[in-house]
C-alpha cells in the first residue's frame, strides 16, 4: 500500500493519464523479459480513450471549433465516445455518439449513463456507405448547431496527447530501461504517439494487430477484437486508413490469430487478477511473444487499453465463447467428437462468381450445400461467419441463368456451431434457431425436420466445415 494521502481533483478530468504500470507474475515465459503492463482502464472513464478526448477538447475550445453550449459528436465503437461523454458532462456540452451495431450492451448502456445520445449503424458496410460510423458521424455533425465532430481518426491532438503523455510516463516509469513497446492500433493514435517518444529513446515498437486485419497484412476479414486493427468491407472502393496512423512508427508488427488472444485475456483475468478487454489481451498475446524472443535482459511494456468489466458478455461469456468454438464444453460429447476427425476447409464460392462457375464447383461437391462468401482476395480455408452470406445446391441454382453472379441465389445464411459445443446442447440450441430453417435444400431427408440443413462448424470464431443437421447425431 502507497501513501494514506490521495489527491484531490478539481474534476474528474484531473485523473487522466499518470497510470499505473504493472509487473505480470506467472504468465511470462521462463527465461523471457519482464512484461510490464500500462493499465489504461485506470483512466477515470475506463480506457485509453481518455487522453485523446480530454486533449481533443481542450484542443477544440482553444481554436474556438467548440463552444459554450455546443455538442460533441464522434464515431467510436464505445471508448472513445464514452471518454468524450465523460467530458462533455464536466465541461458542459451536449453529446452525440455514433457507434456500430456489434458494440457490446454495455459500452452503450456506458454512454448513456453519462449522458450521451447513442446512434447505431450498421459495423459492417463498405466505407462509402453514408451509414459508415464515420460517413454518419459527419453528417450528424454538420447538421447539429454547434456540432463539432472530435475525429480522432484525423485529429493530430490524438496521437500528440500520447506523445506528450504515455510515452514520457513510460520512459520515466521504467527508469529508462524498457526495451520494447507492444500496443494495439485502431485509430492508431496510442501506438503513434507513444511509439514516437519512446522510439527517440531506441524502444523497439512492435504492433499488435488481429491476424486478419488488414493493418498487418491480413485479408481484412471480420475479426472478434472489438476496437482495435482493421477490417475491410470487400465492396469498399477505396481503403481510408486513418490519418493519424503513421504506420511507420512499428519496427515490427505481431499477427495474432483471436483463438491466441481470447486466451489470453481469460488467463490474465485468472493468472493475473487482470480482468482486462480483448485489444489488452491481444497486446499482451505479442508482448509473451516479444519477451520470449528478447530474453532476461529486456524489458517489454504492453499498452492494456481497457477494462474486462464492459465485456462480460462476450469475452468472459462461457456460452459465447463456446459457441463460437473458442473453448471446449466442460462435458462431452463435443460437436468435433460427434463429426470425426478430418481436415479442416470450406470449399466455398465467391458471391460475385457466374452461377455457371458456381455449378462447376458444386459439380463432385458432396455437401449438404456450398456456402457463398464475400469477395476476397485470399486463399483462405477458414472464412469469417459474417463474410458467408449464404448457401446454393444444385437444386436451388435449376433453371437459373448461368451468366449471372450466384450471389443473388444464396439461400438464408447457415447456422452455426463451436466445435468443443456439447454436441447435445448444439442440437436443442439449433432446434429453437430457425437461421438454418426453410432452407431451400432442407427438410424432408426422413431424418427429422432439417436434419439436411446446412450447418456451419466453427473454431475459433472461424467456419471450418459446413455439415447438415442431420450429422451432429
Ligand atoms: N483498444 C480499445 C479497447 C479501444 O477502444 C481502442 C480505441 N479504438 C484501441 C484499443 C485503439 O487505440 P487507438 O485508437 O489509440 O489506436
Amino acid at each position: 500500500m502507497g501513501s494514506i494521502e490521495g489527491p484531490v481533483y478539481t474534476s474528474v478530468l484531473d485523473g487522466v493519464g499518470a497510470t499505473p504500470l504493472v509487473r505480470l507474475n506467472r504468465i511470462v515465459p521462463a527465461g523471457g523479459a519482464p512484461v510490464w503492463v500500462k493499465t489504461e482502464w485506470a483512466n477515470p472513464g475506463g480506457s485509453v480513450k481518455d487522453r485523446a478526448a480530454l486533449a481533443m477538447v481542450l484542443d477544440a475550445e482553444q481554436r474556438g471549433v467548440l463552444r459554450p453550449g455546443g455538442t460533441i459528436v464522434e464515431g467510436s465503437s464505445g471508448n472513445t465516445g464514452i471518454g468524450l461523454a465523460m467530458v462533455a458532462a464536466v465541461r458542459g456540452y451536449a453529446c452525440i455518439v455514433v457507434a456500430p451495431e456489434r458494440t457490446t450492451a454495455e459500452k452503450i448502456a456506458l454512454l448513456r449513463a453519462y449522458g450521451a445520445e447513442v446512434v447505431l449503424t450498421p459495423g459492417l458496410v463498405p466505407r462509402e456507405d453514408p451509414r459508415h460510423v464515420v460517413n454518419l458521424a459527419t453528417r450528424i455533425a454538420e447538421e447539429t448547431p454547434g456540432g463539432w465532430l472530435a475525429d480522432q481518426y484525423g485529429n493530430p491532438a490524438n496521437p500528440d496527447v500520447h506523445t506528450a503523455t504515455t510515452g514520457p510516463e513510460i520512459w520515466a516509469q521504467t527508469g529508462g530501461r524498457i526495451t520494447h513497446l507492444v500496443a494495439g492500433a485502431g485509430t492508431g493514435g496510442t501506438i503513434t504517439g507513444t511509439g514516437h517518444h519512446l522510439h527517440e529513446h531506441g524502444v523497439t515498437v512492435v504492433a499488435a494487430d488481429p491476424e486478419t486485419s488488414r493493418y498487418g497484412g491480413g485479408d481484412g476479414s471480420p475479426y472478434n477484437v472489438e476496437a482495435v486493427g482493421h477490417y475491410l468491407h470487400p465492396l469498399t472502393e477505396q481503403d481510408v486508413w486513418p490519418a493519424v496512423y503513421d504506420t511507420g512508427v512499428a519496427d515490427r508488427t505481431e499477427r495474432v490469430p483471436d483463438g491466441e488472444t481470447l486466451r489470453t485475456v481469460r488467463r490474465l483475468a485468472r493468472e493475473e487478477g487482470l480482468l482486462v478487454g480483448a485489444s489488452a489481451g491481444l497486446a499482451v498475446a505479442a508482448a509473451l511473444r516479444v519477451s520470449a524472443e528478447a530474453g532476461p535482459d529486456g524489458l517489454v511494456v504492453a499498452v492494456l487499453p481497457d477494462s474486462g468489466r464492459i465485456y462480460l458478455s462476450k469475452y468472459f461469456d462461457d456460452a459465447w465463447l463456446t459457441t463460437l468454438g473458442f473453448l471446449d464444453a466442460p462435458e462431452g460429447p463435443l460437436v468435433r467428437d460427434v463429426l470425426g476427425a478430418s481436415e479442416p476447409g470450406l470449399t466455398v464460392v465467391p458471391a460475385t462468381a457466374t452461377v455457371d462457375e458456381a455449378r462447376a464447383v458444386l459439380d463432385g461437391y458432396t455437401g449438404p450445400a456450398l456456402p457463398v462468401v464475400q469477395p476476397r482476395a485470399t486463399s483462405a480455408t477458414t472464412w469469417a461467419v459474417p463474410d458467408v452470406v449464404g448457401t446454393i445446391t444444385a437444386a436451388s441454382l435449376d433453371g437459373v441463368r448461368g451468366d449471372g453472379p450466384v450471389g443473388t441465389h444464396a439461400g438464408p445464411v447457415p447456422a452455426a456451431v463451436g466445435h468443443g459445443e456439447n454436441a447435445d446442447a448444439a442440437r436443442e440450441r439449433l432446434s429453437g434457431n430457425e437461421s438454418g430453417a426453410g432452407f431451400a435444400g432442407g427438410c424432408g431427408s426422413g431424418a427429422g425436420p432439417g436434419s439436411e440443413d446446412p450447418v456451419l462448424v466453427l473454431v475459433d470464431g472461424r467456419a471450418v466445415h459446413l455439415v447438415s443437421r442431420g450429422d451432429l447425431g
